[in-house]
């Protein structure tokens, strides 16, 4: 029998690309209200990505569905994903991301029989107001509902998402946020501050985005008050129980390759870059005549690449000091005693490092500095 070849790497990202509607900050793909024939089409096409790219057979260690929303297709859609998928390693982590809109028990159920592992539910607030501002079609009730549904079907690990720092929300909204964020029990949660892109419907009204002082000051507080509740910032945005970070994350940040199938999805394997077309219909097209989807490849240097794996692991609140041994070890060594006398970095023994709370502040000026 022919073999079919085997992923390259044990981290599988699968992109779901429908949203019931437009959130009014979203810059992600997706395409609003799919028809049911679309979403079928999704189902149906997406086991033919997986063997094309030779990943039907993978074993991986981490899967994380996205999207757009994967809770959209409902239990019956969702239990067809999750067959589609290929069989995880023992001990796997599942991931997926749920509008707290379409968490039902009979969804949970079908997430949990389909082995899911993590659920990570896009709360984004607890204020209605706030909700409205960011178009949301949920408010704090289905949140709340969703998270009980979840835990009682048994899903292993519950993750919140939170949006800080909305433009006109009411004093005190993110406060009460992630109260009842923890007042949930979940093991992790995200909290990103808000950001208005080109192009979205928040952008064409002209909100501006939260200035920097106040994008830091929700931030600090998010962390003050998740660390009292016992929730470590391993990375940035991203905060943890012990021992619940995201491992697909954690491996993405940490600088391994991953897979990605569906419209828009990215991968990063060796030294290649590819990222699918953000389109449905192409996507879709080129799998029903049997074609791989298009995607824009990429092959970086070996410096090029180095460098974009080393940066993405400094947003972590751990991560490995520069290499010696590479080509671009020396002059990274010298940035990084730079960054220590200015008080950006300062290390943890072992070959470890860590930002200092002010570099936490200009991550994105010590990610430049080091590479
Ligand atoms: S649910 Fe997520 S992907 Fe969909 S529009 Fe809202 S933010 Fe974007």
């Amino acid at each position: 029998m022919k073999r079919r070849p085997r992923m390259a790497t044990s981290n599988l990202y699968v992109h779901v690309p429908f949203c019931a509607s437009k959130c009014r900050y979203c810059a992600f793909y997706s395409a609003p209200a799919p028809s049911r024939a679309d979403v079928a089409d999704f189902l149906r096409l997406l086991p033919r990505e997986l063997e094309l790219r030779g990943l039907a057979d993978a074993r991986p260690d981490t899967v994380y569905v996205g999207g757009g929303t994967p809770s959209l297709p409902g239990p019956d859609g969702l239990r067809a994903l999750l067959a589609a998928l290929p069989r995880p390693a023992p001990g796997a982590e599942v991931s997926v991301e749920l509008n707290p809109a379409d968490v039902s028990p009979a969804l949970a159920a079908a997430l949990r029989e389909g082995g899911v592992t993590r659920a990570s539910v896009g709360a984004q607030s607890f204020d209605p107001d706030t909700l409205a501002r960011l178009g949301r079609r949920h408010g704090p009730l289905e949140i709340r509902a969703a998270a009980r549904a979840l835990r009682a079907a048994g899903i292993p690990r519950l993750s919140l998402d939170l949006i800080a720092a909305v433009p006109g929300e009411a004093p005190g909204a993110l406060a009460r946020s992630l109260r009842e964020a923890v007042a949930l029990g979940p093991d992790h949660v995200s909290v990103y501050p808000l950001s208005v892109e080109p192009g979205t419907p928040l952008a064409r009204d002209g909100v501006a985005p939260p200035s920097d002082e106040e994008a830091l000051a929700a931030v600090a507080e998010a962390e003050s008050f998740l660390a009292s509740g016992g929730y470590a910032r391993y990375e940035l945005s991203n905060y943890a129980r012990p021992g619940a970070e995201c491992r697909h994350n954690l491996a993405v940040w940490r600088g391994e390759d991953y897979a990605g199938v569906g419209p828009a999805a990215c991968s990063r394997v060796g030294f290649v870059r590819r990222a699918n077309a953000p389109d449905f219909a192409a996507w879709r097209a080129a799998l029903e005549a049997g074609r791989l989807p298009p995607a824009r490849l990429e092959t970086l240097s070996a410096a090029d690449d180095e460098a974009e794996r080393f940066a993405t692991r400094v947003r972590l609140a751990r991560w490995r000091g520069p290499d010696p041994a590479t080509p671009a070890g020396p002059r990274r060594a010298a940035a990084l005693a730079a960054l220590r006398r200015a008080g950006l970095v300062r290390p943890l023994g072992g070959g470890d490092w860590t930002l200092t709370a002010r570099g936490r502040e200009v991550a994105d000026s010590v990610m430049a500095e080091l590479v």
